[in-house]
């Protein structure tokens, strides 16, 4: 289980988190939506550290940091539990498919090489580009590249995957296979947040939708709440101009 306690997160004057809770059981989806601007990607990139958080608690599985005061050694292990798949793939240009998924198995997991490729392997052949193994970034589409991102978070074996927005980088040709394969591993059981604009995806594949607004939790249900009778006028606000 994830719990997030009152968090929050300035830069310089502008507070951009207003005190966030949220409880994610294990094997939850979690879709986060909201307009532009209200602190979706900052929340997330709180929870794994990328952005470090100016208040709160984050608690993963019974693991607990204090946002104002961690120890380092505390951020590390908060790391190991989650992975992120980024908007852009953040993949390393001079590696192949392969050897993207194996760099975190190897730095960060320190498994042997011969084990870090197995696992790896496996995990692409899982997104579909077992056909791909030796293909640098450069070679693929954006789709396949963001596969590629997908394995190597899901490699990592996390008690957590924070998607960031997946397919907003994508031409929307794209978007069905990239979407198809989150689908796939959400039926896994693998506890998943995702910040997302597609609707009718958060709406299909979340069980536990959040939707935020300037810094705050507005509004949060099962899909069919937050999509079919929405309370906040703010979430029926935000709904009526993109659906
Ligand atoms: P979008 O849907 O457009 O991606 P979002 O809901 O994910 O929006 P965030 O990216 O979290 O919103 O940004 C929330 C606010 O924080 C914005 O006003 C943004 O300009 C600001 N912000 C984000 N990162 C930084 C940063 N590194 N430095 C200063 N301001 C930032």
């Amino acid at each position: 289980m994830i719990r997030l306690t009152q968090i929050t997160k300035s830069f310089g004057r502008h507070q951009v988190l207003k005190g966030i809770d949220l409880t994610v059981k294990k094997g939850e989806v979690v879709a986060i939506l909201g307009p532009s601007g209200s602190g979706k990607t900052t929340l997330l990139r709180c929870i794994n550290y990328l952005e470090r958080a100016s208040g709160g608690e984050i608690s993963i599985d019974g693991f607990t940091v204090n946002c104002r005061n961690p120890a380092k050694a505390d951020i590390h292990q908060l790391r190991q539990k989650t992975a992120m798949v980024f908007q852009q793939y953040n993949l390393f240009r001079h590696k192949t498919a392969l050897e993207n998924v194996m760099e975190g198995l190897i730095i960060v997991k320190k498994l042997s090489k011969e084990e870090a490729r197995k696992i790896s392997v496996e995990h692409l052949e899982k997104v579909g580009l077992g056909n791909k193994l030796d293909a640098y970034p450069s070679q693929l589409s954006g789709g396949q590249q963001q596969r590629v991102g997908i394995a190597r978070a899901l490699a990592l074996n996390p008690d957590v995957i924070l998607f960031d927005e997946p397919t907003s980088a994508l031409d929307p040709e794209l978007v069905g296979e990239v979407l198809a394969v989150i689908r796939k591993i959400a039926r896994e059981g693998i506890t998943m947040i995702i910040v997302t604009h597609e609707m009718s995806f958060a709406q299909d594949v979340a069980n536990h939708v959040v939707f935020m607004d300037d810094g705050v939790i507005v509004e949060e249900g099962t899909p069919t709440e937050i999509f079919g009778s929405p309370k906040e006028e703010r979430t029926k606000q935000f709904l009526k101009r993109i659906t």
